[in-house]
């Protein structure tokens, strides 16, 4: 049933949003919410939590993660569904995959010095609540609360992308390696919000074809990353690769987040939704 109310990407504490695993499913099931994962960035530290509290709650619950990639000098981001999160290739996979994140913050900090903004290393550390993982949002959050800037899509806008100041290129997954560390925890690979990447044509279908050859099965059509043109274009494509469909919203934060739990659209009646293909790891 391609009508069903699923957020299939959602990030937590313990990788760069506000709320908890329990505080996230709650907010699931009140805003109607019936099929839900926690998909938190390089780290799967907090699915044990989220399936206790989405039993709890009586939602079901499917295992999750969104894996930082680097494809085509692009960071591209690629979400499992329905693995086993104690499978080694995985749990060793992601920790690989953290492993540069302290260096590079600490880089960021040492550039952003340079700009007239200090300590933001020990100032985004107070909104990271995994050691493990701190991220770009992070910093975002310290630099409006101390009123650098207005709110986090200036603080990427002016510092934290490509060209800017506060910018350290790294170097993350391989897109076979994050597919086959997915697949071998017995889960789906998924393409997440395809349309945010800054990627040619020829690049995206290049992103498409090797996914789709190392054995991804999804691509996210309804997102809160997407517009409703886009929702057309990547049904399209999902028809056009043979790829499942996938539907999230993206939430980080209440305060930060556009698109709430729950609050998209439905997926097309022409699409395979990837929760038929993936109904015996609903937990
Ligand atoms: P990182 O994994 O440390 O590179 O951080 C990536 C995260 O930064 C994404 O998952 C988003 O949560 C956030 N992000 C990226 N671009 C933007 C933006 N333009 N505005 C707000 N948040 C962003
Ligand atoms: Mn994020
Ligand atoms: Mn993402
Ligand atoms: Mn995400």
């Amino acid at each position: 049933m391609t009508i069903l109310n699923a957020d299939l990407h959602c990030h937590s504490t313990v990788s760069d949003g506000t709320l908890t695993p329990e505080a996230l499913a709650e907010r699931a099931k009140a805003n109607g919410v019936e099929l839900w994962s926690l998909t938190d960035h390089d780290e799967i530290g907090g699915q044990h939590r989220a399936l206790a509290a989405a039993r709890a709650v009586g939602l079901p619950y499917l295992t999750g993660t969104e894996i930082s990639v680097t494809f085509a000098d692009v960071t591209v981001h690629i979400v499992g569904l329905g693995f086993d999160p104690d499978h080694p290739a995985l749990v060793q996979g992601l920790q690989a995959t953290r492993g540069g994140r302290e260096e590079r913050a600490r880089e960021m900090s040492e550039q952003l010095e340079k700009v007239g903004i200090p300590g933001a290393f020990e100032g985004a550390l107070k909104y990271v609540g995994n050691p493990d993982l701190i991220s770009r949002t992070h910093f975002a959050r310290y630099l409006v609360e101390t009123g650098v800037c207005k709110d986090t899509s200036e603080v990427f806008r002016r510092f934290l992308t490509e060209g800017k100041p506060g910018f350290v290129p790294h170097r993350w997954a391989k897109l076979g390696d994050a597919v086959r560390w997915i697949r071998e925890a017995g889960g789906m690979a998924i393409i997440a919000h395809p349309a945010r990447y800054d990627h040619s044509p020829t690049q995206e279908y290049a992103l498409f074809s090797e996914f789709k050859a190392h054995g991804g099965e999804g691509v996210e059509v309804v997102t809160g990353s997407h517009t409703p043109s886009e929702y057309g274009k990547y049904a399209d494509m999902a028809l056009e690769f043979g790829l499942a469909a996938s539907r999230g919203s993206d939430f980080h934060s209440p305060e930060e987040s556009r698109c709430d739990l729950g609050a998209l659209p439905y997926l097309e009646g022409r699409l395979t939704p990837v929760w038929e293909r993936l109904a015996d790891r609903i937990r």
